[in-house]
């Protein structure tokens, strides 16, 4: 009896379904060539940022593997706020390029905000642009930010319809909780936002089918956070200091894996589960809008 009543929590696979996502893609974006254009992203990366510089790599390798035109820019850390403005207005000329993403944080004597708001939403396929985003509050077409479009479709495809579920989701960013929230409500879940405020936050935690957690905490989120069976989602990155002899610390989430793994039903693991997932929602935002550009019915299904 005692056997049966620990609970084992189902791993969600996002390097799984993050490849399906990517074989799509390639496929598509074959199809797409056959008819003369080929997605292109462009990605802009300012400064020094040891994880920015392993964060566009990725990008841009993605891009290769699925047959994507792209474009890596690095300028120095002093580069002007004006010289990147007019090399993003150059970028929305350019009939080659369908996406431009700024790889954030940028220095600080920049203004992202400004920065994000000089991409054309027609190549916004980060999903930062107050366009987008209120095109999505709105329930219009919308480029998504790529991270909460991933988690989305990990959910989907674990739990299918997610009508009527309560969802909490940890964190307010403009990038991951807030449009992570939006994305639920549409899927017609009941959904609670909870932040650095929130008061008592296992209790309303607990009160969560769907958890997604974007904090930037190591494991803050522990079982006892959880109703059992939930589902939990886990966004964080988070560098643990390095052991002895290791030059490096391990990389966890915002949720203590190992003790959630007992109360949840199901858990993406850090990494392997929401990261992945990103990176082929980029892909999958540039070739919707090359599809759009090229006034090509944007592919279903993806
Ligand atoms: P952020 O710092 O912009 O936002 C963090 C949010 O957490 C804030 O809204 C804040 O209110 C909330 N918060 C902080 N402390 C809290 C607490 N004690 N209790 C409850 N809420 C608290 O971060 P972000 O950009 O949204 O990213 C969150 C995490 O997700 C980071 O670890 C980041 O590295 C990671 N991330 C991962 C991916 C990916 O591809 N997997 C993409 C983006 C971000």
């Amino acid at each position: 009896l005692e056997y049966c009543l620990t609970m084992t929590a189902q791993r969600i696979d996002g390097n799984a379904l993050s490849q399906k996502l990517r074989a799509e893609v390639t496929s598509r974006t074959q199809v797409l060539k056959a008819k003369g254009i080929t997605p292109g992203l462009a990605v802009i990366l300012v400064g020094e940022n040891p994880a920015s510089q392993v964060y566009v790599r990725n990008k841009v390798k993605a891009c290769q593997d699925s047959g994507l035109h792209s474009l890596l820019e690095k300028y120095a850390e002093d580069m002007t706020e004006k010289a990147l403005l007019d090399r993003i207005e150059s970028l929305n000329q350019d009939p080659s390029i369908h996406g431009i993403l700024v790889q954030l944080p940028l220095p600080k004597h920049i203004d992202s905000q400004k920065v994000i708001e000089a991409i054309s939403p027609h190549k916004d396929v980060d999903g930062f642009h107050v366009v987008n985003a209120g095109r999505l509050a709105v329930g219009e077409e919308a480029f998504v930010p790529c991270t909460p479009l991933g988690c989305l479709m990990l959910l989907k495809d674990h739990m299918g319809d997610l009508s009527g579920k309560n969802a909490v989701v940890i964190g307010r960013s403009n990038i991951v909780g807030k449009p992570m929230a939006q994305l639920l409500l549409a899927e017609n879940c009941t959904v609670t936002i909870a932040h650095s405020r929130t008061q008592d936050l296992p209790d309303v935690v607990r009160r969560a089918d769907i958890v997604v957690a974007a904090v930037g905490r190591a494991e803050m989120v522990t079982g006892d956070y959880l109703k059992p069976g939930a589902v939990v989602i886990d966004v964080g990155i988070n560098r643990l200091e390095p052991e002895v002899g290791q030059s490096k610390g391990r990389l966890v989430g915002d949720v203590a894996f190992d003790d959630a793994l007992r109360q949840a039903g199901a858990i993406t693991p850090v990494p392997g589960g929401v990261g992945p997932m990103t990176i082929a929602c980029l892909l999958r935002n540039t070739l919707v809008a090359a599809h759009r550009r090229a006034g090509v019915a944007a592919p279903e299904g993806i």
